[in-house]
C-alpha cells in the first residue's frame, strides 16, 4: 500500500458558477489569474451554497474553452434520476472532461425533495464504472472531522470506503482547521485498507461571520483559540485577513511536510487569499 506521502502532489482551485452573467465575467477574470499559477486543475461545484446546476455545465465548458487548465466538474446524485445524470455526464464527455468530484449532495431545504435515484455517493461512483467503465477519474469527498450526519467516528470511516470499494480514486476533504485530525483520519483509513490520494481541502479565513456560518452547517470545527481571536478582530478585517493568512498558511505547511499529497483551495471565487498562500507556498516560481 503507498503512503500519502508515496503519491504525486496534486495542488487544485475550487469555483461556484455565480447566478448572474457579469458575476461570472468576474470569475472568468479570478480564474485568468490562477491559471498563471500552473494549478493541476480547477474544480467547479454543483448547484452547493444555492447556486445553480446549469451553471456548472456553463463554467465547466467555458474552462474547457480556454484549454488553460484541465477542469473536474462536482456531481452530486441526490434528487437527480440516472437519466438525468447520464445526460450530464455525456454532456462532460462530448467537451473532453475526464475527472469528476462525485459527491451525494444534499437536499435544499423546502425543495420538495423527491429522492431521485441515488442515496449515497458510493451508488453514484458505482453507476459511474458500471457505465462508464475508467473513462473518468473520480474524486470523492472525506471528512477528517466527520459528516455531520454521521453514526458515529467508525460508520462513517466505512463509509468512506464504501466509496473507494465502488471505484473511487482520490478524494478531497472538507476543510479542517486542525492538521490532527486529517492524519488521525489518514491512519484510520489505511487500517481499514484504503489505498487512495487523499488531498486536504482547505478555506481561507477573510470573513468571520460568513466562515462561522458555513462551518455550523457542513461539521467544520474552528478551534476555540482560532475563534476568539477571530471574535476580537471585530472590524478590523485587515487584520483578520493577516492573522487568517497566517493560521492557514502553517496549517498547508505542515500538512505538507508531513506528507499530504497535494492542496485543493477552496477559492470561494476570490483570488487574493489563495494566491498569497500559493506563492508563499512556494507552489510556483512567479
Ligand atoms: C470536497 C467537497 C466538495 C463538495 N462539493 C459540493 C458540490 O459541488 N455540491 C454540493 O451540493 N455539495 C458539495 N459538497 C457537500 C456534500 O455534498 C455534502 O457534504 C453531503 O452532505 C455529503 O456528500 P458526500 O458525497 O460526502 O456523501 P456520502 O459519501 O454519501 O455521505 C453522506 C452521509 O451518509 C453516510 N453514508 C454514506 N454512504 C452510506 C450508505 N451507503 N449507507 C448509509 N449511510 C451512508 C455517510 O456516513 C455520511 O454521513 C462538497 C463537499 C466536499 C467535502
Amino acid at each position: 500500500m503507498k503512503t500519502q506521502q508515496d503519491r504525486q502532489r496534486r495542488f487544485s482551485l475550487e469555483f461556484f458558477p455565480a447566478r448572474t452573467p457579469e458575476g461570472n465575467d468576474k470569475v472568468r477574470e479570478v480564474r485568468q489569474g490562477f491559471a498563471a499559477l500552473k494549478p493541476d486543475y480547477f474544480s467547479v461545484t454543483f448547484g452547493a451554497g444555492g447556486s445553480t446546476r446549469d451553471g456548472t455545465l456553463e463554467m465547466v465548458t467555458q474552462i474547457s474553452d480556454e484549454a488553460q487548465v484541465p477542469v473536474a466538474p462536482h456531481i452530486s446524485c441526490i434528487s437527480s434520476s440516472r437519466e438525468e445524470i447520464t445526460g450530464l455526464v455525456n454532456a462532460y464527455q462530448k467537451i473532453g472532461v475526464n475527472q469528476l468530484v462525485v459527491l451525494r449532495g444534499d437536499a435544499p431545504s423546502g425543495s420538495g425533495y423527491d429522492g431521485g435515484d441515488f442515496s449515497y455517493a458510493n451508488e453514484l461512483v458505482e453507476f459511474l464504472r458500471e457505465q462508464w467503465g475508467d473513462a473518468f477519474h473520480i474524486e470523492v469527498a472525506a471528512y477528517p472531522e466527520f459528516h455531520p450526519e454521521a453514526v458515529n467516528a467508525e460508520v462513517d470511516l466505512h463509509n468512506f470506503k464504501r466509496k473507494v470499494d465502488a471505484g473511487a480514486d482520490s478524494a478531497m476533504t472538507q476543510y479542517f482547521y486542525n492538521a490532527d485530525a486529517y492524519f488521525g483520519f489518514i491512519d484510520s483509513i489505511e487500517k481499514l485498507g484504503v489505498d487512495i490520494p487523499v488531498v486536504p481541502g482547505i478555506m481561507p479565513i477573510t470573513n468571520y461571520t460568513q466562515l462561522a456560518r458555513f462551518s455550523d452547517r457542513c461539521g467544520a470545527e474552528i478551534p476555540r483559540w482560532i475563534r476568539h481571536r477571530l471574535e476580537a478582530y471585530g472590524d478590523d478585517m485587515d487584520s483578520l485577513r493577516d492573522f487568517g493568512h497566517e493560521v492557514t498558511l502553517q496549517l498547508c505547511q505542515r500538512l505538507l511536510d508531513q506528507g499530504a499529497p497535494g492542496i485543493h483551495f477552496y477559492s470561494m471565487n476570490r483570488i487574493e487569499p489563495c494566491r498569497r498562500l500559493w506563492v508563499e507556498l512556494g507552489l510556483v516560481d512567479l
